[in-house]
């Protein structure tokens, strides 16, 4: 007996990174036998900020299916969806945005925070609304647990208002998720900036060659007061180190001391760093290259997890048809 159902996913907005790694899919990968998994990419999502280059989405599409795919999910046990393709998502968007008002949705701090990121001056009612389709992606499969990192905190709060708004006023059909964010809920970005994001180019891909993972930790920010080999570091206020409690954590006490001590330079602690990246990147390296060997593959994997999706909601929209008294015929 599974113990519930899971729904998390991305924005094919570009390949996946270690932000969505320590936030979300370490823990994707390690629910996925004891949950059954709905893994959603939000095309449509992407779409509220993308939406003048809908010609990359095929492209990006397929990117973040195969990073999914290359962590560990396996498609035997995990449903893979595409979020466009599963018109039910969309009937659900609509029910809920007669149960939020906007006002709600201008104070959402992610919205703001994201807004001020894209140089928005003014946000399109799709961008403003992100987070109430964003619901109807978690509940049409009923979830009960949602993966995500700590940027997504506020929308699952707005998530679980609707649902209860709903099933009070209507009938209780909806089933009400919890937000579980990974061990680091925010990973900071190589350039020091508060998070590591596909928007911002900070990033090491889960598709980076050893090589670039090794030249992108050379050029990251260190402790800026140690300026010499001999300086004695900082590294509570070290991006490098912050990454080495993240991904390389066996050694962290020793390299703490080190560093302290001037034992180890900045050059030779990167370089430990990247050989740790790289051990938890070569197996995710072997994984994705079997699924580029084989596009047939993959996207039979995306039509059986579309197909199956659909399913789901379409009991979810008779049960809202029903409940709202929308079943007329
Ligand atoms: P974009 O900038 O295009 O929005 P993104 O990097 O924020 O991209 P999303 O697809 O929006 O990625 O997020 C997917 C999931 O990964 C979400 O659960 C999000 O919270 C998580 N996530 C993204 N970036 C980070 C990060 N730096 N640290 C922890 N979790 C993250
Ligand atoms: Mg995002």
């Amino acid at each position: 007996m599974k113990k519930g159902r899971i729904l998390t996913g991305d924005r094919p907005t570009g390949p996946l990174h270690l932000g969505h790694y320590v936030g979300s899919l370490a823990n994707r990968v390690k629910l996925q036998d004891e949950y059954e998994t709905f893994i959603i990419i939000a095309d449509v999502q992407a779409l509220t900020t993308n939406f003048e280059h809908p010609e990359r989405l095929p492209e990006d599409v397929r990117q973040v299916a195969m990073d999914n795919l290359a962590v560990g999910l396996d498609p035997e046990k995990t449903t893979i969806l595409v979020q466009s393709m599963v018109p039910e998502i969309a009937e659900l968007t609509i029910v809920y945005s007669m149960l939020v008002t906007v006002n709600v949705l201008r104070h959402n701090p992610t919205i703001k925070t994201e807004a001020k990121q894209y140089g928005y001056k003014e946000v399109s009612y799709g961008f403003l609304g992100y987070p109430v389709s964003q619901a109807a992606d978690i509940t049409f499969c009923k979830a009960n647990l949602v993966p995500v990192g700590v940027d997504q905190v506020p929308h699952l709060e707005l998530t679980r208002k609707l649902v209860r708004r709903f099933n009070e006023l209507y009938k209780p059909v909806l089933v009400e998720p919890e937000a579980m964010v990974g061990e680091i809920g925010r990973l900071i970005g190589l350039d020091g900036n508060a998070k590591m994001s596909k928007s911002l180019g900070n990033c090491i891909y889960l598709s980076d060659s050893a090589e670039e993972v090794a030249q992108k930790v050379s050029m990251a920010i260190t402790d800026p007061a140690r300026m010499r080999r001999n300086d004695l570091g900082h590294p509570n206020v070290c991006t490098v180190f912050t990454y080495h409690k993240a991904f390389n954590s066996t050694f962290v006490p020793e390299l703490k001391k080190e560093c302290e001590t001037a034992g180890i330079g900045c050059v030779d602690c990167k370089k430990r760093l990247a050989s740790a990246l790289n051990g938890l990147l070569d197996p995710i390296r072997e994984r994705r290259a079997k699924y580029e060997a084989d596009p047939k593959l993959l996207d039979e994997i995306l039509s059986a997890g579309t197909a199956r999706a659909r399913e789901e909601g379409r009991k979810t929209m008779a049960d809202v048809r029903e409940a709202m008294h929308l079943d007329y015929f």
